[in-house]
C-alpha cells in the first residue's frame, strides 16, 4: 500500500467512523415517562432456540441484550417491562398479552438469526404483514442503527407472521441483529461488550423514532465561551414566579470568584466571593444568593481564566447565553418585534468605570435606517428597549450599537409566535468567514439564518451548504448592502431538507446569528455565528435524564486536526478523555449520553493546536 492509498483510505475510516458518531447523536431522546416500551428476549427455559458453535443459546444472548437495553432505556426516562426476566419458558401468546396488558408504546423482540449454512451473516428486522406506517419507521431506523453500528449485511426489513409481533396491539418489531449460526458472529456474541453495542445500536435506532412524538418545547442553543478573568451577563433575571436564571462558571484552575450583582440603575446590590476548585462546575441563582428577586447584570472576576454562561428558562421556554466580552460595537442581524407575533427586547449595558455615549441604529434588511437614538449610560447601567416601542412600528431588521468606549455588553432576547419559544443571544464576533456547525431545516426542525454586513461597502458573500458526509452541497452568492442584512432558510436554497453546516465567507467583515425552531413553533433556540478557535469550552451540559445535549464541533482548516476532549462531571471528576483526528471541513457530533452510555453533568473543554475549531452546543427536553 503506498502512502497516497493510505491516506485515502485514512479519510474515508476518518468519514465513516464521524457519520457512526453523528448517526448516534441526532439530538432525541425517548421522552421520558410517557414511554413504555415492552422487551421481550425470544426463547428461554425448555425451548433454547437457535444453537451456535460450542453450544451457545440464543435465548441467552437475547436475555443478555434485552437486559442491556433495559439499562438504557429506564436511564434515558423510559418505563421498561420484560416478558422473561430470566431463562424460563413464556409462551408466544403470554408474550403478546403482556405486552397488551400494561398498554406499551412499542414492543421490541429481541431474537439471534440461524441458517443451515454456517457462511450466512447480516442483520434484519421484522414487522407484521399488516404493520401500521409507525411499526415501518421503528423498524428502520433500528436496522439502520444497526448496519450502521455492527456493519454486517444489510438484510433489510421484511414482513412476516410472527405471533408476538402480529398480535401485540401497539407498533412492534422483531430483531435478529446478528446470526449465532456464524462463527464469527457467536464469538462476537459471547461477549458481553458486543451484546452492549447491539443494545446501544436498537436504543439509538429506538430514539431516533421516538422523535416523531416528541414535544421540544424547550430548547437552547449556545456557542463555546471565552476563558476569561472577567464574565459579564448584560441581562439576567431571575424571578421566582417568571423567569429562574442561574449562571455557570467552571475554571481549569483553583482560584477565587467573586460575583458582583448590578441592578439596572448601575448600582452594585449585592457582592458574593466564592472559591472555585478546579473543573468543578458551580451554578448560582441569583434570587437564592442575594436573598430576591433580580433583574439586571452580573460581572464575575477572578484570579484565573473562568469560563461561563446562563441558562433562563421559565415553565415553557429555555434561553441560553455564554458570557460576553465588553466592545465598542453591538451588532444583532435580524431582530424582529411585531404585534402579536415576535417579541424582542434588546439589551446593552456599561461594564466600564466612567459615562459612555452610545447610539443605537435600527435598520431595514436593504439598510435603509429606520430610528437613530443615541443615550448615555453610566457605569454599570442597564438600559433595555423594545424596537417595535423605540421604532414606533413594527420592526423586523437588523441593529447595531456603537460607543464611544469598549466597555459595552449586548443581548437579545426573543419570543416566537404565541410566546411558546424564547431564544437569547449576545454580540456575534464579526469576522469575514463565519460558520454554523450544525443546522437542521426541515420535517422536524426549521432554521433561519442572517447575516449582516459589517463593512461600509457593498459585501458579496458566498454560502457554502456541507451535508454530514464532507460534501459541498450547493454554494449561493449574494450581495449584502451597507448596514443591510440577508436571511434565509436553508432548505429554500438546498430545495432539500438540509441538515450538516454552513459556511459564509464575506468579502469583508460580517457577523450573523441562526434560529432554530421545533418545526411546531414550540421552541426557539438563538445563536451567534462562531469563528475559529484553539479552545471550545461548554460550562454547561446536560445529557440524559429527560435532557439532550449535543456538541458539534468543525473543523476549518484545510488539514486535519488533532482534538483532544476532556469532560467533567459537575463535581470535577474526569468523565472521559480521548483524542480523535477530524478531517478538514467535517463535523463530529458528541452526545455524551448517547456516546458514553451514562448520564452526564458537568463541562467539557476541547482543544487542538492548530486554532481549527468552533463548535455550538444546543439543549432541548
Ligand atoms: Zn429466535
Amino acid at each position: 500500500m503506498n502512502n497516497r492509498q493510505y491516506i485515502s483510505i485514512s479519510i474515508c475510516f476518518l468519514i465513516i467512523i464521524s457519520l457512526t458518531i453523528y448517526f448516534f447523536v441526532t439530538p432525541v431522546l425517548t421522552n421520558a415517562k410517557s414511554v413504555t416500551i415492552v422487551l421481550d428476549a425470544g426463547h428461554g427455559g425448555s425451548d433454547p432456540g437457535a444453537r451456535g458453535p460450542g453450544g451457545l443459546k440464543e435465548s441467552a444472548v437475547n436475555l443478555s441484550v434485552v437486559l442491556k437495553l433495559k439499562q438504557l432505556l429506564e436511564k434515558a426516562g423510559a418505563r421498561v417491562y420484560l416478558t422473561r426476566s430470566g431463562n424460563y419458558y413464556v409462551s408466544l401468546k403470554q408474550r403478546a398479552a403482556i405486552a397488551n396488558k400494561v398498554g406499551a408504546t412499542r414492543y421490541i423482540s429481541i431474537h439471534h438469526n440461524s441458517a443451515s449454512s454456517s457462511l450466512v451473516n447480516g442483520t434484519e428486522t421484522f414487522i407484521s404483514r399488516r404493520a401500521s406506517r409507525t411499526a415501518y419507521d421503528l423498524a428502520y431506523k433500528v436496522q439502520k442503527s444497526l448496519v450502521g453500528v455492527l456493519k454486517k449485511t444489510n438484510r433489510g426489513v421484511k414482513r412476516a407472521g410472527f405471533y408476538v409481533i402480529t398480535y401485540s396491539r401497539m407498533p412492534a418489531i422483531l430483531i435478529e441483529p446478528s446470526f449465532i449460526s456464524n462463527p464469527a458472529q457467536a464469538a462476537q456474541l459471547r461477549s458481553p461488550a458486543y451484546q452492549a453495542r447491539e443494545a446501544a445500536a436498537i436504543f439509538a435506532g429506538l430514539r431516533d423514532h421516538m422523535r416523531l412524538s416528541r414535544s421540544y418545547d424547550k430548547l437552547g442553543i449556545e456557542g463555546s465561551s471565552l476563558e476569561s478573568t472577567s464574565l459579564y451577563f448584560p441581562h439576567v433575571i431571575d424571578k421566582k414566579s417568571v423567569w429562574r436564571s442561574y449562571i455557570s462558571l467552571t475554571s481549569s484552575q483553583q482560584c477565587e470568584a467573586t460575583l458582583n450583582f448590578y441592578n439596572s440603575s448601575g448600582n452594585l446590590i449585592n457582592q458574593s466571593l466564592r472559591a472555585v476548585e478546579a473543573n468543578k462546575r458551580y451554578t448560582y441563582y441569583p434570587k437564592d444568593l442575594i436573598g430576591r428577586d433580580f433583574d439586571g447584570s452580573v460581572v464575575i472576576t477572578s484570579t484565573k481564566p473562568l469560563v461561563g454562561n446562563l441558562r433562563l428558562s421559565n415553565r415553557n421556554c429555555l434561553g441560553t447565553m455564554t458570557s460576553q466580552v465588553p466592545s465598542s460595537s453591538i451588532s444583532f442581524a435580524h431582530v424582529v418585534d411585531i404585534k402579536r407575533k415576535h417579541t424582542s427586547i434588546v439589551s446593552i449595558n456599561n461594564t466600564g468605570d466612567t459615562d459612555t455615549l452610545t447610539t443605537i441604529k435600527l435598520y431595514k434588511n436593504n439598510g435603509v435606517l429606520v430610528k437613530e437614538k443615541t443615550i448615555s449610560l453610566s457605569p454599570h447601567r442597564r438600559y433595555s428597549f423594545y424596537p417595535r416601542k423605540l421604532s414606533g412600528k413594527n420592526f423586523d431588521g437588523n441593529i447595531i450599537i456603537q460607543a464611544n468606549t469598549s466597555s459595552i455588553t449586548g443581548y437579545l432576547g426573543q419570543y416566537n409566535i404565541n410566546r411558546k419559544g424564547f431564544g437569547m443571544i449576545g454580540n456575534p464576533s464579526s469576522a469575514n468567514d463565519v460558520y454554523f456547525p450544525n443546522v437542521s431545516d426541515g420535517r422536524v426542525w426549521n432554521s433561519f439564518v442572517s447575516i449582516r454586513n459589517q463593512s461600509n461597502a457593498l459585501n458579496p458573500i458566498s454560502i457554502d451548504f456541507y451535508n454530514n458526509a464532507n460534501t459541498l452541497i450547493i454554494s449561493k452568492q449574494k450581495s449584502i448592502p451597507v448596514n443591510g442584512a440577508y436571511s434565509f432558510y436553508p432548505r429554500r436554497l438546498t430545495k432539500l431538507s438540509f441538515d450538516g453546516f454552513i459556511v459564509v465567507r464575506g468579502n469583508d467583515l460580517i457577523s450573523a446569528c441562526m434560529g432554530q425552531t421545533y418545526a411546531k413553533k414550540s421552541s426557539l433556540g438563538l445563536v451567534e455565528a462562531g469563528t475559529s478557535s484553539n479552545q471550545l469550552n461548554f460550562t454547561d451540559l446536560r445529557d440524559g435524564a429527560g435532557w439532550i445535549g449535543l456538541t458539534s464541533i468543525i473543523n476549518t482548516d484545510t488539514t486535519a486536526v488533532s482534538i483532544d476532549n476532556s469532560f467533567y462531571n459537575s463535581d470535577g471528576s474526569l468523565f472521559k478523555n480521548y483524542s480523535y483526528n477530524l478531517a478538514p471541513l467535517l463535523r463530529y457530533g458528541i452526545s455524551p449520553f448517547a456516546n458514553f452510555g451514562s448520564s452526564f453533568s458537568g463541562s467539557a473543554k476541547i482543544t487542538n493546536p492548530n486554532s481549527a475549531i468552533l463548535g455550538t452546543y444546543s439543549q432541548s427536553n
